[in-house]
């Protein structure tokens, strides 16, 4: 069972700012809320700033440590922004500036498109200040968690997050890019993601012979 949850050490700059995603805070999120249990917890019950959104997210959480939390709240919002999010993989910000939209509503995407890309991309990649409760630092836990992916900017909270997020991008499939993935290697994500956005329109069978071709490489 858990303690008393223990607000952790909050400095200064950041009294006002969401531990999670850096947007500004509201409110507090207990680890662990008073109704669940945890029979063995890894560290003290704490309780640090957030912004709602992200209170959300994490009380629907059932992970048992708060590095855990972090994660399913990165993920809970990438899939929410995964549209804002796909705005940085479809475009660059010279060709938003220079693309000729015509009428209203394509007008106001392309002056609001950018600064939603840049604001989910900061949100997902925003890394909380250190936890430490009452004197203690408990941020060795981290290794709790899957090591983070970063491409084109975008720190993803694991890679499958990053296969999952290019194959709804791109209507790709998402079993066949991580088949692609395991013979290229996670250092080739672009050539994989290009290898199979060429096969978009292809049949199963084309597609495996495509995967075994890659293999004979
Ligand atoms: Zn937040």
């Amino acid at each position: 069972m858990m303690n008393v949850c223990q607000p952790i050490e909050t400095p200064f700059e950041y009294r006002h700012v969401c531990w999670f995603c850096g947007e500004p805070s509201c409110c507090n999120y207990l680890f662990a809320p008073s109704t669940r249990y945890i029979i063995e917890p890894v560290h003290p019950a704490l309780s640090l700033n957030t912004c709602k959104e992200c209170k959300v997210i994490a009380n629907q959480s059932t992970a048992e440590n708060i590095w855990h939390i972090r994660l399913d709240v990165k993920q809970g919002l990438m899939r929410k922004y995964h549209d804002h999010l796909a705005i940085g993989i479809n475009w660059t910000e010279q060709e938003l500036e220079e693309a000729e939209f015509e009428g209203g509503n394509f007008e106001s995407f392309k002056r609001s498109a950018w600064m939603m890309y840049e604001i989910a991309r900061e949100r997902v990649n925003f890394i909380g200040w250190p936890i430490e409760i009452a004197g203690v630092n408990i941020d060795d836990l981290q290794y709790l968690v899957p090591e983070p992916f970063i491409f084109d900017g975008v720190e993803f909270p694991c890679l499958d997050d990053a296969i999952s997020h290019y194959s709804r991008t791109f209507g790709l499939h998402k079993k066949y890019l991580s088949q692609v993935l395991s013979f290229m290697g996670k250092e080739q994500f672009a050539k994989a993601v290009r290898f199979c956005r060429l096969q978009i329109g292809a049949t199963p069978s084309e597609r495996k012979l495509a995967l075994l071709a890659l293999n004979q490489k």
